[in-house]
């Protein structure tokens, strides 16, 4: 604390990202990153060409990347806006869109940023429970805002909401933008991009941190109309113009461009996340349906989530414990290679064999 804090960074509760812990050998199941590494394009690119270019400043408008996420889309690169991060496109949209007269709508149980923006920004919010199965419960959201987000699949639940869904809040909503964090959309879900045609108050959030393996590159971007485009460009020119280095933007748009090695990584995760929601059901868990690239998985009765993800830590196996209600029970444990799983199943297996008598 220092009396020369302003009063927001006096009482804002920073998010607290997942451990990134500075030891060699962990099986790291805690951040849902990919267990794969970047395409071997990004390999080719960033040896041969990025050191010449770093002289200069970077295309401050990424044109090459947002065409390539365009194309990706089947979009016109007006629909594109490319970011330092999702995080960070997402915080340029809550500045750009949320700060209303109304409160801003999002779920009790989802992304721990969007309260931290909330409050960052001096922008009201209102959480809508998720029903007793864990879904968003979209008619809920039928009522005054001055704005809508969630996650699709939902974080850290990793339930997918329907397309049907989105569609008919937004036929109803129409004087609010309405945000879908797509962040864990390609392993298995169906993109809200289909919609941006018919609804101009929409606006999709991707990431390259998971799907596309670039986690340590930083590279986010929102699909939109045109219109909602121009907004979040007007608040990145008022900030910093150039928020995508020339490395990012080499490394983003070559793994975009590798659509054969994507699809190929999407479906191994996939794959992987059947066998082991099997597995862990078969030891007695209970086990949300993800569409996501980590699953959301209750130990059996006799011993706490917390329990297990300490005698896992042991292991040198680490998994995200959430203390928060509602939540409490669960593990969060994102889907690494099958090696990977199977080290786990084997820890958690001997960890139920050691507690299931004596607790
Ligand atoms: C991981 C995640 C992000 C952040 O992605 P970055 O591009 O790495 O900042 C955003 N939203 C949700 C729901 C996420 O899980």
């Amino acid at each position: 604390m220092s009396k020369y804090w302003s009063e927001v960074v006096r009482t804002i509760e920073p998010y607290v990202p997942g451990e990134q812990p500075q030891v060699d050998g962990l099986i790291k199941l805690n951040t849902n990153e990919s267990p794969y590494p970047p395409s071997p394009e990004v390999n080719r690119v960033l040896s041969q060409e990025v050191v010449d270019r770093l002289r200069f400043y970077p295309d401050p408008n990424a044109t090459e990347l947002r065409q390539s996420i365009a194309r990706y889309y089947d979009l016109d690169a007006g629909y594109v806006f490319a970011g330092n991060s999702s995080d960070e496109v997402l915080a340029q949209t809550f500045m750009a869109f949320f700060q209303q007269e109304q409160p801003l709508l999002f779920p009790d149980i989802t992304y721990g940023f969007y309260p931290v923006y909330c409050q960052l920004f001096g922008i009201e919010s209102k959480k809508i429970p998720l029903t007793e199965d864990f879904t968003l419960g979209l008619e809920q959201y039928r009522q005054a805002n001055g704005g809508i987000i969630f996650p699709n699949p939902n974080a850290p639940t990793g339930q997918l909401t329907p397309l049907e869904a989105i569609e008919a809040l937004l036929v109803d909503n129409t004087e609010s933008v309405v945000v879908v964090d797509e962040a864990y959309i390609d392993f298995g879900g169906a993109s809200a991009v289909s919609l941006l045609e018919r609804f101009e108050n929409l606006l999709v959030v991707q990431t390259f941190s998971k799907s596309r393996a670039l986690a340590g590159m930083r590279v986010g971007f929102a699909l939109g109309n045109p219109a909602l485009i121009e907004g979040l460009e007007r608040v990145k020119n008022s900030f910093n113009s150039y928020p995508l280095d020339a490395i990012a933007q080499l490394a983003a748009q070559a793994a975009m461009e590798d659509r054969d090695y994507f699809d190929q990584c999407c479906r191994k995760v996939i794959a992987t996340r059947v066998t082991t929601i099997d597995a862990l059901v078969q030891l007695g868990f209970d086990v949300l349906p993800s569409q996501a690239n980590f699953v959301m998985a209750k130990p059996p009765a006799h011993i706490t989530a917390k329990h297990m993800a300490e005698k896992l830590r042991e292991r040198k196996i680490i998994v995200r414990y959430f203390a928060k209600p509602r939540i409490s029970d669960y593990l969060r444990i994102s889907i690494g290679t099958d090696e990977q799983m199977q080290q786990l199943l084997v820890c958690v297996r001997e960890i139920l064999e050691l507690t299931g008598v004596a607790e």
